[in-house]
C-alpha cells in the first residue's frame, strides 16, 4: 500500500520517508498552504522573519490580484521593501534579477514573491543566491514550478536551468487562484496532463535502460492528474474544486522532482517538445504559448505516437531493419537546419549519447523486440487515446492544438525529429529512432494536422 496516496500536498511538507525504490525521500518546504480564503495564513507563516525586513516583490498584475491585499495584511506588523516590477510580461533574465539584488540589504531576512512562473523562478533564485529564505504567494494555477527546486532563467537569450531551492512556504488560495486568467488555468492543465507522457518516459527508461523509478512516486503523480481530468469540465465556470484540483497536483508534482532527485516524474518528450517551440521562437524572435499550454500540445502529439506503437508489428519493424539506415550526417543536417547555429552547441552535447555504430544500432532495436510485449502493457495501454484527451481538454475549453504554434510544415516535422536532442535522456523518441522509423511517424503526424491546411 501507498501511504503517500492518502496525504495532500499540505501533509506532505516537510516529510522524510524511506522508500521501497530504495531512496528516503525528503521534502524540504517548511510550510503549504492551499484553500480557500487563506491569504491571511501569510501573517502566521511569516512570523519567524518579524525581526528584519521583507523583500516583498510582484508585478503590476500580481499586485493588482493579491499583491495589494497581502501588503494590507503585513504592512501593520512588518517592515516591507517593495520591488513592484512595472512591466506585466516580465521574462527571468539577468535584467531583472538585476534589479532584485540592488533590492537586497543586510536587514532583508525573507524575500516574498507574489506571482506565478516568473517572479517565483526570479525569487527562487535570489533566495539560491542570498541563502535567504522565500515565501511565494500564487496568483496562478499556471506551472509545476512553486515547489520545485530548479529555476530556468533566460542567459544571453537562451534558456538555463539552474539548480536551486525549495520555497520556506507556498500559499495557494484559491479565491485567487481562480481568477486567473483564463489561459493561465488552461497552462497549468497543460502541464499537468503532460504527466501521463512524462510517467511513460521513465517507465520506458526504466525497462529499457533499468534507470531508477519509484513506483511511489509515479503512483502519487498518476493520481494528482486523474483527480484533474476528473475536474476538467470544472475549469471553464472556474469551480474551485477544479482549480484546487489542479494546483494541488502542480505543487505535488514540483515535489516529486525534489524527492526523486530528477525532473522525470513531471517531464519527457512533451517538456522536450515545448521547449523546442520556446527555443525556436527565441532563436526566430516570434511570441510562444505560455509552457503549459505547449506542454498540452505536446502531449497529444505523444499520445498519437502511443496509440499508433499499440497496433504495429514490431517483428515487421525490426526484419525491415530501417535502423540500419541511420548516418550521423543526416542526424546532424536535421539539427542544424532547425536550430542554426546553436544547433552546434546541440550536436556537440549529444553526440556522446547516440549510437552511430550499426552494432550498437542493431542491439538497440534487438533489446526493444525483446521487451516490446511488457512496454505494450505498462506503457502503451495505461495512455487515453488522444481523441479521449482532445474531448477532455475541449471540455475544459483548451482548444490548442499543434497548428497554433504557428510553425511552417517543415520546422514542426524536424521539431519532432530533433526535440529529443536537446537534452540527455531517453524517451519514446529515441525509441522510435533505435527501431529506426522516427522519420516516418514524425510525417505521420504531420500530416495528421497539416494536411487539415
Ligand atoms: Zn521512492
Ligand atoms: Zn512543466
Amino acid at each position: 500500500m501507498n501511504e503517500l496516496l492518502s496525504k495532500t500536498p499540505q501533509e506532505m511538507a516537510s516529510l522524510v520517508f524511506p522508500c521501497s525504490c530504495g531512496k528516503t525521500h525528503s521534502i524540504d518546504i517548511n510550510d503549504v498552504r492551499i484553500g480557500t480564503h487563506i491569504l491571511t495564513d501569510i501573517v502566521d507563516s511569516l512570523q519567524v522573519f518579524q525581526s528584519g525586513t521583507v523583500l516583498f516583490i510582484a508585478d503590476c498584475n500580481t499586485y493588482t490580484a493579491a499583491g495589494k491585499q497581502v501588503e494590507t495584511l503585513l504592512s501593520k506588523t512588518f517592515q516591507l521593501k517593495k520591488v513592484i516590477f512595472p512591466n506585466s510580461h516580465l521574462h527571468p533574465d539577468e535584467q531583472a534579477l538585476q534589479q532584485l539584488r540592488a533590492a537586497m540589504n543586510p536587514e532583508i531576512t525573507a524575500i516574498l514573491a507574489v506571482g506565478s512562473g516568473t517572479l517565483n523562478d526570479l525569487a527562487r533564485y535570489l533566495s539560491y543566491e542570498t541563502k535567504i529564505p522565500y515565501i511565494i504567494v500564487g496568483t496562478a494555477p499556471s506551472m509545476d514550478g512553486y515547489a520545485s527546486m530548479v529555476s530556468p532563467l533566460i542567459t544571453k537569450g537562451v534558456k538555463v536551468t539552474y539548480n536551486a531551492v525549495y520555497p520556506y512556504c507556498i500559499i495557494a488560495d484559491i479565491e485567487i487562484m481562480k481568477e486567473a486568467p483564463m489561459v493561465m488555468i488552461h497552462a497549468g492543465l497543460g502541464d499537468i496532463v503532460g504527466k501521463y507522457s512524462a510517467l511513460a518516459d521513465w517507465k520506458l527508461a526504466n525497462i529499457l535502460h533499468d534507470e531508477y523509478y519509484c513506483e511511489a512516486t509515479a503512483e502519487l503523480v498518476e493520481k494528482a492528474v486523474h483527480q484533474c481530468v476528473a475536474s476538467a469540465s470544472g475549469i471553464m465556470t472556474r469551480k474551485p474544486e477544479a482549480i484546487q484540483s489542479i494546483i494541488e497536483g502542480l505543487i505535488l508534482s514540483g515535489m516529486c522532482i525534489g524527492m526523486t532527485g530528477s525532473s522525470r516524474p513531471a517531464s519527457g518528450e512533451e517538456h522536450l517538445l515545448s521547449h523546442t517551440w520556446e527555443m525556436l521562437g527565441l532563436i526566430r524572435g516570434q511570441e510562444t504559448h505560455l509552457h503549459g499550454n505547449q506542454v498540452g500540445i505536446g502531449t497529444e502529439i505523444i499520445l498519437h505516437i502511443y496509440q499508433y506503437l499499440l497496433s504495429v508489428d514490431i517483428h515487421k519493424i525490426y526484419a525491415d531493419g530501417k535502423f540500419k539506415l541511420f548516418t550521423r550526417e543526416k542526424w546532424e543536417e536535421n539539427i542544424t537546419k532547425l536550430f542554426g547555429d546553436i544547433g552546434l552547441q546541440i550536436i556537440e552535447k549529444k553526440a556522446p549519447y547516440i549510437n552511430f555504430t550499426p552494432g550498437k544500432r542493431e542491439a538497440a532495436a534487438q533489446h526493444i523486440v525483446e521487451k516490446w510485449e511488457q512496454i505494450k502493457k505498462d506503457v502503451f495501454q495505461a495512455m487515453p487515446s488522444p481523441s479521449t484527451y482532445r474531448d477532455m481538454m475541449d471540455g475544459a475549453g483548451s482548444h490548442l492544438g499543434p497548428l497554433d504554434l504557428k510553425l511552417d510544415r517543415e520546422s514542426f516535422r524536424l521539431s519532432l525529429l530533433t526535440g529529443k536532442e536537446i537534452r540527455q535522456r531517453f524517451g519514446v523518441m529515441q525509441m522510435l529512432e533505435d527501431l529506426g522509423i522516427l522519420e516516418e511517424v514524425a510525417d505521420m503526424i504531420t500530416d495528421i494536422y497539416y494536411s487539415q491546411l
